[in-house]
């Protein structure tokens, strides 16, 4: 079956989907996104993404490119016409087109596009059987509560990580305090049990997943805190594990190639990859 993208106003087919050359996406990094879990066909947590993308687009002072109804009808078009049951939807505004010159140009109209993909049952699969990180020096900017499309630094440590034969690399400030991974937020769990997760201030994302996990350790009786914790911390944490849209809940087994723990997956990121899990797949089947 062959795969279809929205582009500004119209589905095309996935091989033939562009922007203009002098897209401010493409040529400053203008612009924002959202990737959004797909299961049993319907798009979780839709509104949470939503309301993220408006503070984004709203930070960056770019205009919305439709209404909420719209868009929601855009997104859900898109899952149904690439037949996508699990996977992802991926949404990307930038502030438009218009000849090359810093400054924000007058009347253009911002670009929307939208595509869809299903994700292989293997990349899922293998989440709960944990993953090795790497520390790196945090070297981005100072609005990584924006989910911004300029993400080279993120590409550059997850590319790192890959070459020391790791999945994630988990980015440290200036001070020593782990900020998030390239593509996740970091957690970890101390010695008495307390979930702890650095709070949503200007250095991090905040997370979809993270939200979701936090209400869902709080339902299963679990304690969280919402502080920095620094890389030593995290060493000698009982668990560390991930949080994010494709990462779901991944336990992390391996620092710097040191073992967390025992150096499997520890039992509060297994309890809460099933939680979150079932929740998912509760939402895919109701409404
Ligand atoms: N932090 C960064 C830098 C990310 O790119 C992501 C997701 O892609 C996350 C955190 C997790 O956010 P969410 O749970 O909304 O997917």
């Amino acid at each position: 079956m062959s795969r279809i993208a929205y582009v500004n106003g119209r589905y095309v087919p996935h091989r033939l989907a562009g922007v203009h050359v002098e897209d401010r996406g493409y040529q400053f990094a203008d612009g924002v996104y959202e990737v959004i879990a797909v299961e049993g066909g319907r798009l979780i947590d839709l509104a949470p993404h939503l309301r993220r993308l408006a503070r984004s687009l709203a930070a960056l002072s770019i205009a919305p490119p439709m209404s909420e109804a719209a868009l929601r009808h855009v997104l859900a078009e898109v899952v149904r016409r690439n037949r996508v049951r699990r996977g992802i939807a991926y949404l990307q505004v930038t502030r438009g087109v218009a000849p090359r010159s810093h400054g924000f140009p007058e009347g253009i109209k911002p670009s929307l596009v939208v595509t869809a993909r299903a994700t292989p049952a293997a990349a899922r699969a293998g989440i709960a059987e944990g993953c090795a990180v790497v520390t790196v020096p945090d070297i981005r900017w100072k609005r990584c509560d924006i989910k911004s499309v300029a993400l080279l630094p993120n590409v550059l440590a997850k590319q790192q990580a890959r070459d020391a034969g790791a999945f994630e690399a988990v980015q440290v400030d200036a001070d020593g305090f782990v900020t998030e991974g390239s593509a996740a937020n970091v957690w970890i769990v101390t010695g008495d049990g307390v979930l702890v997760t650095r709070a949503a201030d200007h250095a991090i994302l905040d997370g979809v997943t993270r939200r979701a996990v936090m209400a869902l350790a709080a339902e299963a009786g679990m304690k969280s805190e919402e502080r920095p914790f620094t890389v030593a911390e995290a060493k000698d944490a009982a668990e560390v594990f991930l949080t994010g849209t494709t990462a779901l809940v991944t336990p992390v087994i391996r620092i710097d190639g040191d073992p967390v723990g025992d150096g499997k997956p520890g039992p509060f990121a297994r309890r809460l990859l099933a939680a979150y899990g079932a929740r998912d797949a509760a939402a895919g089947e109701a409404r």
